[in-house]
């Protein structure tokens, strides 16, 4: 018999329970999580130490004998064919020369004759792909790491998931497993498009990339450029390497990616050096790692640890410390952007976190900042989201004085002092004036970015002189720009000037979905642009439609539908395209027909890394040119352009359908320019 639970305690583990099976649907089902991380370990820990105790608390709907929340909803069910387990966590040194200590033990073996391999801890999401003799069948979520949910679709669009193994006897069936993630990048510009679209950013790229992950419609994973990292096989009825080393090659000769940083090491000595490398220098890595993961190299060895309900034995996640610090509030300072959203920014006194220095802290909205009850003068815990966006992670109420001051949002807008107003169900707070400069500057700036217009030198600076100086008024008037205007802005002479008129003369024939991204409609992102695009092959067509033909079109809801209305029924709206269409800027799919279309009807595939252009660069290229790219080889691909490091998939299929596969400077002959 235990202990007699005392009554404090009891209530006190089931007050814990609660509140971290709330946190698990936040985090695995909504993808949206309300508390840190270290917050969640926190208590998690707490409860793990008190059923450790007292042992009759431990129920099976505790947290700590589940590792994450069954299927949602929407997705059909997947058994794994072995359970995906979690891993247990090491904080700290003392942490992780504890579990040495426990490994060898149980192995009878000295702490140092044992090796680990050291690999990576990817800030991602789990999942476990089915491989039946070598093709790619089903895809699946951890779930409750016994069933798990069918993503299938949406493991297909992503390039690094190999459709075919590139083995020469692969097994029957094999279950491999990693870690799908976001990188850094990528999270930052798609919570950029979010937060311009009135959606709410993801908190970090683990959730980001989970939450991608889980759309029901695939081509919405397709455009959020997620990677995978594999690091083990769950199943296999082949015979499987005996290390964990060797197992890793064995999946890296099959096609997937694994992570170049991995490390066999000798001891738990040297695997703590790595765990400090890694931790000193994870701020250079182009994705977010969370800490290392420490694994017993021998798989017979980890055979006889065995495992626990909820994680291996021979295995541990030495997790980073949080990089969190304290800093006070100076001030909040009200943004306004380019749909004329006033965004509450916390001005910081500078504070150094994972190596950057953090000024500023967006609050988001109104309620945000009420829900926080950040106020003047607070001292507030921050760290980086993702180690990439600062945010005020709590205020630490212990430390306030009396005179910290409320926020109010202005009733005026900052900028051009006209009436803000909140929509009944909105959380965004708005600037009424259409014409007010901030939206102003911030449209021009959006209309001329890479993912729109793509302008070369239309950088912020020269927006800001444009406009000073009245040359530009909004997002038409730059075509109107000529060299004189330009010879007047400090710092251009007679290469920038041909250089900016060049470029913004190439603007003018953009594809119509760039164009209609660049408008800046509310709701309507890249994504969304391009599906608008496909359907309406006219801005004037658009002009025309109802509200009950855009919802026609799927994925297009209410809320897109009535905000492209109402965009193409403003007056001011309509002058400016009127006004783009004179300036000869491409407003139709059809006037690419009639224009220079050299390669109309031609597919290219893209594999491997090209030396000048990202692979979303060339493909845009390509359409703009009339042709098309393709993720995927088949018989209608008219070229395979391989650059370094190809994909072995994609080339064996080119061979053997016979398609012409070309090299980057072949390539760039082609699109002409060379
Ligand atoms: P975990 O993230 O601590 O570790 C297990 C996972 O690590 C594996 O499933 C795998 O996906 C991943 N992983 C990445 N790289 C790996 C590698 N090289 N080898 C093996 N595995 C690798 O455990 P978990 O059960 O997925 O999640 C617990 C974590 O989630 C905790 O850190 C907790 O803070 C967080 N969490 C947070 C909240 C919240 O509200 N903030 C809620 C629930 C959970």
């Amino acid at each position: 018999m235990g202990k007699q639970v005392p009554q404090e305690i009891e209530s006190r583990a089931k007050k814990l329970k609660d509140e971290l099976n709330y946190h698990v649907y936040r985090y695995y089902v909504l993808d949206d999580p309300v508390i840190s991380d270290a917050e969640y370990d926190e208590l998690f820990r707490e409860l793990l130490e008190l059923e450790e105790k007292y042992p009759e608390l431990v129920t099976p709907d505790s947290p700590t004998q589940r590792v994450g929340p069954p299927p949602a909803e929407g997705f059909k069910p997947v058994r794994h064919r072995a359970k995906m387990l979690s891993l247990g966590d090491a904080f700290g040194e003392g942490e992780l020369e504890a579990f040495g200590k426990r490994v060898a033990k149980s192995l009878g073996l000295g702490v140092d004759e044992i090796d680990y391999v050291c690999e990576l801890k990817m800030d991602g999401a789990a999942v476990a792909l089915t491989y039946e003799n070598g093709i790619f069948t089903v895809g699946a979520t951890r779930g409750d790491g016994e069933v798990g949910e069918d993503i299938t679709p949406n493991l297909r669009t992503i390039p690094t998931v190999p459709l075919k193994l590139m083995l020469e006897e692969p097994p029957e069936v094999m279950e491999v497993v990693g870690e799908v993630y976001m990188p850094k990048d990528s999270f930052e510009r798609l919570n950029r498009e979010r937060l311009e679209e009135g959606s709410p950013p993801f908190a970090n790229p683990r959730n980001a990339a989970a939450g991608s992950l889980r759309q029901l419609v695939p081509a919405v994973t397709a455009k959020r450029n997620l990677s995978l990292f594999v690091f083990g096989i769950l199943y296999s009825t082949a015979e499987i390497p005996p290390t964990h080393w060797e197992i890793l090659q064995t999946l890296g000769k099959a096609g997937f990616k694994t992570n170049p940083n991995s490390k066999v090491v000798r001891g738990i000595a040297e695997a703590s050096e790595y765990c400090k490398r890694w931790q000193k220098d994870r701020s250079s890595l182009p994705y977010e790692i969370d800490g290392v993961v420490v694994k017993v190299n021998e798989v017979t060895y980890q055979r006889a640890l065995g495992e626990t309900s909820k994680s291996p034995r021979w295995a541990i996640a030495y997790k980073f410390p949080p990089e969190e610090k304290t800093t006070r509030v100076v001030d909040i300072k009200v943004g306004v952007g380019r749909t004329g959203t006033l965004t509450p920014v916390a001005v910081l006194e500078p504070v150094v976190v994972a190596g950057s220095t953090i000024t500023h802290a967006t609050l988001h909205n109104e309620d945000e900042v009420k829900r926080k009850d950040v106020r003047i003068g607070d001292v507030v815990l921050v760290h980086k989201a993702g180690d990439v966006i600062p945010e005020i992670v709590k205020v630490i109420t212990d430390a306030r004085k009396g005179d910290e001051r409320p926020f109010t949002m202005p009733k005026k807008c900052p900028v051009c002092g006209a009436e803000v107003v909140r929509e009944e169900d909105e959380v965004a707070t708005r600037c009424t004036n259409i014409a007010c400069p901030a939206q102003t500057f911030e449209r021009i700036i959006h209309f001329a970015s890479r993912g729109a217009m793509d302008i070369d030198g239309m950088g912020e600076v020269t927006v800001r002189e444009l406009l000073d100086r009245g040359f530009i008024n909004d997002v038409a008037d730059i075509f109107y720009l000529e060299p004189r205007h330009l010879y007047e802005l400090p710092g251009f002479k007679e290469k920038s000037v041909q250089n900016l008129m060049a470029a913004i003369e190439a603007a003018k024939d953009r594809p119509l979905h760039k164009l209609l991204f660049g408008l800046g409609i509310r709701h309507v992102g890249s994504h969304m642009a391009r599906v608008i695009a496909a359907n309406f092959h006219s801005i004037d067509d658009l002009i025309e439609a109802r509200e009950e033909d855009l919802l026609e079109i799927e994925g297009v809801g209410p809320k897109v539908a009535e905000s492209i209305y109402s965009f193409f029924h403003q007056e001011e709206n309509l002058k400016v395209i009127e006004k783009l269409k004179k300036a000869g800027v491409r407003t139709s799919e059809k006037m690419l027909e009639e224009k220079n279309v050299p390669l109309k009807g031609k597919t290219f595939v893209f594999t491997g890394a090209l030396e000048d252009f990202t692979r979303e660069e060339a493909s845009e290229i390509v359409e703009s040119l009339g042709g098309k790219a393709s993720n995927s080889v088949s018989s209608r691909t008219d070229y395979v352009v391989a650059g370094k490091d190809p994909g072995g998939t994609k080339l064996a299929k080119a061979r053997e359908l016979g398609i012409k596969i070309i090299d980057e400077d072949e390539f760039k002959a082609i699109i002409g320019r060379r």
